[in-house]
């Protein structure tokens, strides 16, 4: 039984590198039918900002599995990025990346290194939610959902189980972002208790990409955020030396997608030279995924016998340490030679024992508590005058069960009792909340009555009538009985 896959030849030098890597996975025996599809330049030149024709979309659903060359994206604005709407369109939440060194064969600082990232795929800053909301500020919304942090977790540790690895780190900014990082980190601690048998570790993402940068081997894999993993997935592959090499998987409940992590290199196109490593490194984990591990095992010890063997393509020849410069066709012939041959000084690869199982995806169920809302935070696009000048002018509207509590500007309170030192902009957060609240004991909502919408319109057309401009509500929540917003810094 073939199982049907949909392919697209891409940019630059995904055409060559794509027909190396089908002719591999042929005389391997991969049982591959393929579909076509056109993506990339040629696409969003005929004016389509996606890049990717409503037809394709056909194919990518009912194939479900996508092996994609690189694409050129045209400079300039109004092209929207293509993977990033494959990625979110097909709920593509865990992109998994390997680096891996392959010293001596290939120059590297770190030759231990071998560390497989997973990094959160669909939310973050990536949600694209962007507005200006004053002269002065601009502002993106980071959203980072229970749901999402589960999945891309419980991925991570199934994928350790799975591929025999031993510890998982998370990278979090939860220091700083208690709230969206810090679910992050929470429910890596609670999901974690699961797998007793692996080791677990948090770092912070910045001493966390200092270390990738000088102790990789250190790692072993690593779960975090979309942006976090955006970065870190790119210095982890140029200190393994090898990023013409590198493939990746993009993973969701329904589809994959397959793909090398450099792009279409238009300086080396259609001259025979470029490196089909990568793409061939994304087929091989697609094998996996579709359950052809036997024949992902072959080529990839083949692959390794013909880099160990020095049998380089020119992005890593190198005199003294390679044995012959081939082209890209006939790097997949060498590859071909090898079939069935295991190498000698790497470890072999063995995605064919019995402890290897498709990794499942676990449903969420929605644990619903009790929210009651205890203020609002109102935005204000405000320049004319002094914090304390904001603050005397919206005490005045307090009433109808709201009182103005703190003002704080770029998240530093402001008023009452701010410092002068403190820089303000055009933009300020003003925390009104339920009267009912204990200023000296503000933490015990025992005796707090929550407040309506109505309250909060209410308050808003106070707001309007005294002259101010509100850019947005935030409201303040909890959640059976946990404060759900942080404090103002000095708050
Ligand atoms: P690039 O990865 O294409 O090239 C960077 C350098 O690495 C170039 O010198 C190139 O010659 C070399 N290189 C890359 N892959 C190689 C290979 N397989 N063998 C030998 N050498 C290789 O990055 P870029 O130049 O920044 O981007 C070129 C185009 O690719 C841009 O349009 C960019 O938007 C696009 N891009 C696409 C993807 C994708 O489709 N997933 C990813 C990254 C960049």
């Amino acid at each position: 039984m073939k199982t049907p896959i949909t392919i697209a030849y891409g940019d630059g030098i995904g055409p060559e590198i794509m027909k190396a890597t089908l002719k591999i996975l042929e005389a391997a025996g991969a049982q591959l039918s393929y579909e076509e599809i056109e993506i990339g330049e040629k696409v969003y030149l005929q004016g389509i900002s996606a890049g990717i024709k409503n037809e394709a979309w056909d194919s990518l659903r009912k194939t479900k599995v996508f092996l994609k060359a690189p694409i050129t994206t045209p400079q300039g604005k109004g092209f929207k990025s293509l993977n990033v709407t494959t990625r979110k369109s097909l709920g593509l939440f865990a992109n998994v990346r390997p680096c891996v060194s392959y010293y001596p064969y290939v120059k590297t600082k770190h030759p231990k290194m071998d560390l497989v990232i997973i990094r959160e795929n669909e939310e973050d800053l990536y949600a694209g939610i962007e507005h200006r909301q004053t002269d002065d500020v601009y502002q993106c919304l980071k959203l980072i959902t229970r749901p999402g942090c589960e999945k891309i977790v419980r991925y991570a540790f199934d994928y350790a189980r799975a591929y025999g690895r031993k510890k998982v780190t998370c990278m979090s900014k939860d220091n700083i972002m208690k709230i969206t990082d810090g679910l992050f980190h929470r429910v890596f601690d609670e999901i974690g208790k699961e797998y007793p048998e692996i080791e677990k570790e948090h770092h912070i993402i910045d001493i966390g990409s200092a270390l990738i940068a000088d102790t990789p081997e250190r790692f072993d894999v690593i779960v975090t955020l979309n942006l976090y993993g955006d970065i870190i997935s790119d210095i982890a592959a140029q200190v393994a030396g090898s990023v013409g090499l590198g493939g990746s998987a993009n993973i969701g409940e329904h589809c994959a997608m397959f793909e090398a992590i450099h792009g279409s290199a238009p300086d080396i196109a259609g001259r025979n030279i470029a490196n089909p490593s990568g793409i061939l490194n994304s087929a091989i984990m697609m094998l996996v995924h579709i359950g052809q591990p036997q024949v992902a095992e072959k080529i990839q010890n083949a692959w390794l016998c013909t880099i160990e063997e020095g049998v380089h393509t020119a992005d890593i020849y190198k005199e003294g340490i390679s044995s012959v410069k081939v082209g890209t066709q006939e790097f997949a012939d060498e590859v071909i030679k090898r079939l069935g041959k295991k190498p000698q000084k790497f470890a072999p690869a063995s995605y064919a024992s019995d402890s290897v199982k498709t990794i499942k995806i676990h449903t969420y169920e929605r644990k619903k508590q009790k929210k009651e809302m205890i203020g609002v935070d109102v935005f204000l696009h405000w320049d004319n005058g002094t914090p304390n000048d904001l603050g005397s002018q919206l005490s005045k509207l307090n009433g109808d069960g709201l009182m103005l509590k703190m003002i704080s500007n770029r998240g530093v309170k402001v008023w009452p009792d701010g410092l002068p030192e403190t820089f303000c902009t055009d933009h300020w957060r003003c925390r009104f909340v339920a009267d009912t609240i204990n200023p000296s004991n503000p933490d015990d909502l025992s005796g707090v009555k929550p407040v309506t919408h109505q309250q909060i319109l209410n308050l808003l057309n106070r707001v309007t009538q005294a002259g101010f401009d509100f850019v947005k509500t935030e409201s303040l929540c909890v959640f059976d009985g946990q404060k759900a917003y942080s404090l103002g810094q000095g708050e």
